[in-house]
């Protein structure tokens, strides 16, 4: 058909961009070209190895009995937004007005790009430390900002107050930062003292800080501390019930920061979704007003198969920095290979059916790596490493 329509220029054009090459499509399309292989172990999913506690689906289950099937308002219902604020008062000291600082999403995702789309600017530049959680790259691009990316590879990962300040010096025009802690896909977490320095130098720029703590639930030797606590009005807070409450199919996320910023956030966030859904609001309310502790089961489970994990790596070679939360290990492959993330995890896949991801999906940084989700099931992980270290053995 002649006047079919074609895929929107803005989003072809971040299709085409080199740096969209870290989109989660390239997550998506590697994990296809790796789906014919049988009897496959798939340690590249981000999905919390649980299912949802009773406590909650039954608090969905009930909200539709009870017919709360109409419109909520636009940026959720108001008692879910009072839990809310209660919620990041309790974990964070935090204050948030229910009525014009809070906002709940279709998940983190639409948090986020509800955020970027209603803050950047043509051209405006967005600091991304690198590797990054793909979609954020995407998003910028899509609203037309510019990424600017710091590489924290020689840093263990972490984002330095040094290589902060370094960075904008040479950009005092950038407009933002994206910052994900507990971080994805490195396990990294910050202590109270890198925040407060990044904070510090975030603060002398006057940059809008958008900070993705999703993860926050998931941090196993040191407390979350929120870069919220030292910049209340220039943050963007975003988190969700996903990973902390093994709520990912549900999408619900939720955003809090400063009032003039939301109000604009919330308009987006009203053409995007209208309002998220109303099963998972409720389950929502039910997870932070009553499953306040319902991650910490987990969270030992999770300890436990990251140290499973990290010692069977460490033993053929892989370099691991040891994380300090969320699922993930993102490992440096044994000097030994010679190829590129990609063709190593495809390797893996084919000849030792285990599904890693590719460090690089994640930015350039993490070439050499792969990413490795050990958010499965105990027993598979432990046939993973098996498979895992008889392929670097032979090869
Ligand atoms: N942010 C990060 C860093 C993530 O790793 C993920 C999911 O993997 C998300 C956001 C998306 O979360 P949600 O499922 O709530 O949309």
């Amino acid at each position: 058909v002649s006047n079919m329509p074609k895929l929107n220029s803005r989003l072809s054009e971040t299709y085409n961009h080199t740096l969209a090459q870290i989109t989660p499509a390239r997550i998506r399309s590697f994990s296809l070209k790796i789906s014919d292989v049988p009897d496959l172990i798939s340690l590249n999913v981000g999905e919390p190895g649980f299912n949802t506690p009773e406590h909650i689906k039954k608090a969905a289950i009930e909200s539709i009995k009870e017919n709360k099937s109409h419109y909520s308002p636009q940026p959720g219902w108001m008692e879910l937004r009072e839990t809310i604020s209660r919620y990041v008062k309790k974990r964070l000291n935090l204050d948030y007005d229910a009525a014009t600082e809070v906002v709940v999403t279709d998940g983190a995702t639409e948090a986020l790009s509800s955020t970027f789309l209603a803050t950047i600017n043509d051209g405006d530049k967005v600091i991304v430390p690198m590797p990054a959680y793909p979609a954020y790259v995407s998003v910028i691009e899509m609203a037309h900002g510019e990424v600017v990316s710091i590489d924290t590879s020689a840093d263990a990962f972490k984002l330095t107050a040094e290589k902060l300040e370094e960075t904008l010096k040479a950009n005092p025009d950038a407009k933002s930062i994206i910052l994900n802690y507990p971080t994805n896909p490195t396990g990294v977490e910050y202590t109270e003292d890198e925040i407060k320095a990044l904070a510090k130098v975030l603060d002398e720029y006057g940059l809008l800080v958008i900070s993705d703590e999703i993860y926050a639930e998931l941090t196993y030797e040191m407390p979350h501390t929120s870069i919220a606590q030292y910049l209340p009005e220039s943050t963007i807070l975003i988190n969700g019930v996903s990973k902390s409450h093994a709520m990912t199919g549900w999408r619900l996320g939720y955003i809090t920061g400063p009032a003039e910023v939301i109000k604009n956030v919330n308009k987006v966030h009203g053409y995007l979704v209208t309002s998220p859904s109303n099963p998972a609001q409720y389950a929502a309310l039910e997870a932070l007003d009553n499953g306040c502790d319902d991650s910490k089961p987990m969270l030992v489970k999770y300890r436990e198969r990251r140290d499973l994990v990290t010692e069977a790596l460490r033993k053929v070679g892989f370099d691991v920095i040891s994380p300090d939360g969320a699922f993930y290990i993102f490992a440096k492959m044994p000097n030994k290979f010679n190829e590129t993330s990609e063709e190593f995890a495809l390797r893996l896949a084919r000849e030792a059916h285990v599904g890693v991801t590719p460090g690089d999906a994640f930015g350039e940084s993490g070439q050499g790596y792969v990413r490795i989700s050990y958010a499965a099931d105990l027993d598979n992980i432990k046939e993973a490493m098996k498979r895992i270290t008889k392929f670097v053995n032979e090869n």
